[in-house]
């Protein structure tokens, strides 16, 4: 069976580099937000506009979005990112008996494919696909699982273009609550599965 691995938020912790982004970006503002609340924030969906808006009145939005975009995959930032507890081994166990495929959307595909190898996971997967993340995720997904996917093929991830793609594909949908969408974000686009993390999958697909 293909499995097609989403990878922030699904295989590693982001949460950190978010938070640090967050509070670099605000400049001299001191962040009033901890890294449970802020992160809390995006789970729900709620936009850094929205954030700002509500919390840092003062700080202007415009440059704290520009400097967002240019550091948010900056190789300074992504270093605070770690692997999800027990998603290595999920992934090694899991290998065993199914072909594994990453798939991922981001700004720049450079540095994220040196993070990928850093954490060991190219020797887990038969494949890693990156796409340029911004507009209509979904529609990127999509093109990076097509050509190769199956009915019996599962799409796993953290968020809604993961969803959404596999199920415009047919295929089964599996979301983790270990990223940047808290369980009712998820419930609402009915995935086959919800899981705490991917180290569920083990019993879901013996
Ligand atoms: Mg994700």
């Amino acid at each position: 069976m293909i499995l097609f691995f989403d990878f922030d938020g699904t295989i590693i912790e982001n949460r950190a580099r978010y938070h640090r982004v967050h509070a670099h970006c605000l400049g001299k503002t001191p962040a009033v937000l901890s890294e449970t609340e802020y992160w809390e924030l995006k789970r729900s969906r709620i936009p850094e506009k929205e954030i700002l808006r509500r919390h840092y009145p003062n700080v202007d939005c415009a440059r704290y979005q520009r400097e967002r975009e240019l550091v948010i995959e900056s190789t300074e930032f992504l270093a605070f990112d770690t692997l999800l507890p027990g998603a290595h081994e999920t992934l090694r166990t899991l290998k065993a008996n199914h072909t594994l495929i990453l798939v991922t959307l981001r700004k720049n595909s450079k540095t994220a494919m040196r993070e990928i190898q850093s954490f060991g996971l190219h020797e887990l997967c038969s494949d890693i696909r990156i796409a340029a993340a911004g507009k209509d995720p979904v529609a990127k997904k999509i093109e990076l699982i097509r050509h190769d996917c199956d009915p019996s093929s599962w799409v796993i991830g953290d968020t809604e273009a993961d969803i959404l793609a596999g199920k415009a594909l047919h295929l089964t949908t599996c979301g983790v609550l270990s990223g940047i969408r808290k369980k009712e974000c998820l419930q609402m686009l009915n995935p086959t599965h919800l899981v705490t993390s991917i180290g569920e999958l083990l019993s879901l697909l013996r």
